[in-house]
């Protein structure tokens, strides 16, 4: 399937999917979920730790040289953890030699308001086609997704693309703006 929002894509983000597309293709991600475990494995020099955060912090990324220390809330538990260790990963692709604290989206939204710091919005942008790539959802996705059948789908493929359910429903909010540009375009 054509990817139905090449048309409104900004230079930057063809670039943060040409890297999740590169790192998808290495890790050999064909079926969710998305294997951070094949991910360490495949990129040796990314580590990751759970660790103490200040409070109200999800997650950070430590710098040094080619190493990047990938690290995480200890008490955080499930399928929001991933989503930070992928947020994290994006700041080490995207944002060469900084390191970040960060506190993280757990309701991206690709037509959402964009947050103050686009740098934060670009690790958001680049979790959520690591874990849920749109073309995956659109194809696992029932074809019509009302208010109801939405948050059926959101528990449904929260746990196959192992997500957050909150998060999952934004994406297939994203889907569904996305369908009707689609069929506009059409
Ligand atoms: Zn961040």
């Amino acid at each position: 399937m054509p990817c139905p929002y090449i048309g409104r894509m900004s230079d930057r983000e063809n670039e943060i999917i040409s890297t999740v597309s590169y790192i998808q293709g290495k890790v050999g991600f064909r079926e969710p979920p998305f294997s951070l475990q094949a991910f360490f494995e495949a990129f040796p020099h990314y580590q990751l730790e759970a660790a103490r955060l200040p409070r109200g912090f999800h997650g950070e990324i430590l710098v040094k040289g080619e190493w990047r220390l990938v690290r995480y809330r200890v008490e955080s538990k499930g399928p929001a953890v991933r989503f930070t260790i992928a947020h994290e990963i994006g700041h080490g692709f995207l944002h060469a030699d900084e390191e970040f604290v960060c506190r993280i989206s757990t309701t991206f939204r690709l037509f959402g308001k964009k947050p103050a710091d686009p740098v934060e919005w670009e690790a958001d942008y680049f979790a959520a086609e690591l874990l849920m790539p749109m073309p995956m959802v659109n194809r696992l996705a029932r074809k019509r997704l009302d208010a109801e059948s939405l948050s059926a789908e959101a528990k449904r493929l929260a746990r196959v693309f192992g997500v957050t359910v909150p998060l999952m429903r934004a994406r297939l909010q994203d889907l569904v703006r996305m369908r009707t540009f689609e069929v506009k375009m059409a």
